[in-house]
């Protein structure tokens, strides 16, 4: 089973300021977002969410807002035809020591602690931060950056990208992760 693990905030929401998630009435997506997600579920992806909440334990969000916010978010890729599999949370303060928040590798172990048939060679890292890269290169995990934090980082997993449909060309034209489909094209 191959996942696209996709960071949340500034991948597939904008990103807001710590103190403005308890404000808002719902996750608007950054344009382009449902197209690429069900590219990506075309290609044989699992979509799996893994997301940083410490405003969760630093005390400016709640956690029935945090769970009203992520669950209105889930309705609109549900409304858009796309399944996300999963999603993991750090809920912990930036300095609870807590072993999940990124580039910690608690998420992913607990997703992969859920779905043992991941195939960690084969899936890939979504996100706009330089803790989403550390985590795909924690796991060996081909990562695409989005503009910010992310795109400082230099390493031969970590591929640039300035939407999340840029991931797409850049899936079908590299033959470690080529699509199902094309992984033997002489058959
Ligand atoms: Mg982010
Ligand atoms: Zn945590």
């Amino acid at each position: 089973m191959r996942i696209a693990f996709l960071d949340r905030d500034g991948t597939l929401v904008p990103e807001q300021p710590d103190d403005v998630w308890s404000t808002l009435d719902r996750l608007d997506l950054i344009p382009g977002t449902t197209e690429a997600l069900k590219s990506l579920q075309l290609l044989g992806y699992e979509l799996i969410l893994i997301t940083n909440q410490y405003p969760i334990g630093e005390g400016v969000l709640t956690q029935s807002r945090y769970d009203e916010l992520a669950q209105g978010l889930l309705d609109v890729f549900t409304d858009n035809g796309i399944d996300v599999l999963d999603v993991f949370y750090c809920p912990h303060a930036r300095g609870d020591g807590c072993d999940c928040i990124k580039p910690r590798p608690g998420l992913i172990q607990r997703a992969l602690e859920k779905y043992p048939a991941t195939e960690l060679e084969r899936s890939i890292l979504i996100g706009d931060s330089d803790s989403d890269m550390e985590l795909a290169i924690h796991f060996g995990m081909k990562a695409f950056a989005l503009p910010g934090s992310a795109q400082a980082v230099i390493h031969p997993l970590v591929n640039r990208v300035e939407t999340l449909s840029d991931v797409l060309p850049q899936l079908a034209t590299t033959t470690n992760d080529s699509p199902d489909q094309m992984t033997h094209p002489l058959q």
